[in-house]
């Protein structure tokens, strides 16, 4: 697939994945809803094409039609080809066996399961009341329901989309049922982790493993990036303390399933020894009881997991170019500066009350005179300052009432080395701000962060006694800003 293609893809992929996948469901572990057995409908009961059959001594759900494949039945109420279904599944569920338990031979009594395509919730809403589940449907539901793999009755209920919508959904839901078959029971972070992150792999690759891949989903980074700059603590602890509906809230817009795709991101294509190649242990834990937050502990370095996992998020904020063209480049982002002005790339996100930081890691161009730094206060009309790094000095210029005033200049240790290294900007509650570079911290008594007001970014510029003025490429990696 040419590279054009596969994103428009992946991009067509990602919108209909992210429509359903943070409203979708299992119903497995919801303890807290008593499990009653399906009573018979009465005839003439339903709307939906759902009925119960009798089939080799045992009641079955039945839709208007059924394909029956190798792994899978699949059945549908609606106009779909429900071979391609049934093929795609057959293909799925082999190599998600193999990656959740290489070890593991075929087994030929391994679960088969059934696919529901249904053509309305209402429909939805029958299979799993005619299969015995207990209801959807109850008032003071915290997100939408939205069908997904039910463990016991080993189906998948799902409402028929387009084609692209199916596939990406029907690669989630199997990721869950082969994870059941391995840990034997739910564990959102990891569980809803990987089924978001396996289909990309699945549906994308005929073959080869997760761990060779660079997964990317705009959606989940870009939710991602936005939390750094929120005020909940993202931590692991957090992560894993949601229970069942608090990881679905669609309060939580997502974040639950967006950080925890990041999480098995790390786990899975991670080649760091206390971070990647412990998934075969951390299975093994949670099948034996372990939880989330405590297998991480047992298995990986979990302080070096969160570490990563929080810098990883961080590099996904979201920025903007504010003055002059950028360019982003997965983690980097480039500018090429030709005149003397200054280039700046805004974090969306306005200077908060709380205090905040902003910071990238420099690469020091091969161009001389090139400086950076930081705005703050980026509003039409109102006070701007300007951090500058440049010269063997921090300057600290403030822009009152469109007058430059120069506030403070603080003379740099000749030994300081920039190159390769995090620059960031603090600025404490009570207005206080130092500047950071490698493990040396500057106060800046000059900028007091009360009297700017706007947006904040990073900047690169041309020094104003740099001798030529030549096209540079200047570079900056992982900006992040975070509350
Ligand atoms: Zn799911």
């Amino acid at each position: 697939m040419t590279s054009v293609l596969r994103g428009l893809f992946t991009a067509g992929l990602i919108l209909f994945v992210w429509a359903g996948i943070s409203r979708f469901e299992r119903r497995s572990d919801r303890t807290d809803i008593p499990r009653t057995s399906a009573a018979l409908p009465e005839p003439g009961h339903s709307k939906s094409a759902a009925h119960l059959v009798e089939r080799d001594g045992r009641r079955e759900v039945l839709l208007t039609t059924e394909f029956r494949g190798l792994c899978v039945d699949v059945r549908t109420d609606c106009e779909v080809d429900v071979r391609e279904y049934a093929d795609l599944a057959d293909r799925l569920l082999p190599r998600l066996r193999e990656w959740f338990a290489p070890e593991r031979a075929p087994d030929p009594l391994a679960p088969r399961y059934t696919l529901f395509l249904c053509s309305s919730v209402e429909c939805m809403l029958e299979v799993e009341r005619l299969s015995g589940e207990p209801p959807s449907d109850f008032p003071g539901r915290s997100f939408a329901f939205r069908g997904g793999f039910y463990s016991r009755s080993r189906m998948v209920v799902a409402e028929n989309r387009p084609t692209a919508w199916m596939r990406a959904s029907l690669a989630h839901e199997l990721t869950h049922a082969a994870f059941f078959e391995r840990v034997g029971r739910n564990a959102d972070v990891f569980d809803e982790g990987l089924a978001c992150l396996l289909p990309d792999w699945l549906l994308e690759t005929t073959s080869g493993a997760p761990q060779d891949q660079d997964a990317s989903d705009e959606r989940f980074e870009t939710r991602c990036g936005t939390a750094v700059g929120e005020a909940r603590p993202l931590r692991l602890a957090w992560l894993c303390g949601l229970d069942y509906w608090a990881f679905r809230d669609e309060q939580l817009d997502g974040l639950g399933f967006a950080s925890s795709w990041a999480l098995m991101k790390l786990l899975v294509e991670s080649r760091e020894p206390g971070i990647g190649g412990h998934m075969q242990a951390l299975f093994d834990d949670l099948a034996a009881g372990g939880k989330p937050l405590e297998a991480l502990g047992r298995q990986c370095d979990r302080a070096q997991l969160e570490r990563r996992w929080l810098e990883c998020m961080r590099g996904w904020s979201v920025w903007e170019a504010a003055w002059g063209s950028w360019r982003d480049t997965g983690n980097e982002w480039t500018t090429t500066l030709e005149g003397w002005g200054s280039h700046v790339l805004v974090a969306r996100s306005r200077v908060p009350d709380k205090g905040f930081e902003l910071g990238f890691t420099w690469h020091t161009p091969p161009t001389e005179g090139i400086g950076l730094g930081f705005v703050v206060g980026l509003r039409k009309g109102g006070n701007l300052c300007s951090i500058e790094v440049r010269e063997g000095a921090l300057r600290v210029i403030l822009c009152r009432d469109g007058e430059w005033q120069l506030e403070q200049v603080t003379r740099l240790p000749d030994e300081l080395v920039l190159d390769c290294q995090p620059v960031s900007l603090r600025c404490e509650p009570d207005g206080r701000a130092s500047v950071r570079i490698g493990s040396e911290a500057f106060a800046l008594p000059g900028l007091d962060a009360d009297e700017v007001d706007g947006d904040c970014g990073l900047a690169v510029f041309r020094q104003p006694t740099a001798p030529r003025r030549v096209v540079a490429e200047v570079e900056i990696s992982s900006p992040w800003f975070e509350q």
